[in-house]
């Protein structure tokens, strides 16, 4: 069962619209087989939503802690209480705008965990990192990093996205062939699902999916509906 994940980040900018984009891409991706889609909208969106079918609803962070003085964040308990099955954890705008660190993304994914929440895990190069050939180290680092401390049993839970920093929403997309390369990289240390994120859109989302990614994690192409269904569309065919 492939997995397509949409990420709206800080979009749309009002709830009309939300609820448009939602119900648009819930009727597209209605019967479509052997795909499972994860819509991420901002928190203030998602007393809106909720999960149909193979639809399901994510958050794009979260804290880890549960409850507490602990101004502006997000408490797991809280998305547990809106019926929200995924958490997008360590994804990189959090990493360099927010100087999110492996360490306090492993606590994230630890609380997540407990709550059985779902966590995808963002980790990916930058374009520096990657010119100068440090992708593997980079990523050995960010995974090792995020996962500290959680006990085996629970890294079956974690789905993993490999997201070059460098191709996210730039429109520069990753070399399929090299995405493939690295997908077997991780493998060697990452066993459940692994992701590719980075300007994915309808006319190269088969290219990762052929190359052996479980699922992708989209952006920019989840905010145009027609064409984020299509990408639906793709996945479930190479079920
Ligand atoms: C992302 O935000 O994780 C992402 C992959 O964005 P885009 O598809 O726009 O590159």
């Amino acid at each position: 069962m492939k997995l397509i994940v949409g990420n709206w980040k800080m979009n749309p900018p009002n709830l009309a619209q939300a609820k448009r984009l939602f119900s648009l891409v819930a009727k597209g991706a209605k019967n479509l087989k052997g795909v499972r889609v994860v819509i991420c909208p901002p928190f203030l969106y998602l007393p809106y939503f909720s999960s149909k079918n193979h639809l399901f609803l994510g958050a794009q962070n979260c804290f880890w802690e549960k409850t507490g003085a602990f101004t502006g964040e997000i408490s797991p308990l809280m998305l547990k209480s809106l019926k929200v099955k995924y958490v997008i954890l360590g994804h990189s705008e959090r990493r360099r705008i927010f100087s999110e660190t492996d360490v306090m993304v492993a606590k994230k994914i630890k609380t997540a965990l407990d709550l059985k929440l779902n966590p995808i895990l963002c980790i990916g190069e930058d374009l520096k990192e990657r010119k100068t050939k440090k992708t593997r180290i980079v990523l050995k680092k960010q995974l090792k990093g995020s996962l500290s401390g959680l006990k085996k049993e629970k890294l079956s839970q974690v789905i993993l996205a490999y997201e070059p920093v460098w191709a996210i929403g730039s429109g520069y997309p990753c070399d399929a062939k090299e995405a493939k390369d690295t997908l077997i990289f991780l493998r060697k240390f990452f066993k459940n699902k692994i992701l590719y994120g980075g300007s994915v859109n309808s006319q190269n989302a088969r290219f990762y999916l052929e190359a052996g990614f479980d699922g992708l994690l989209i952006g920019g192409a989840s905010l145009k509906a027609q064409e984020f269904i299509k990408i639906i569309k793709i996945a479930s065919l190479k079920q």
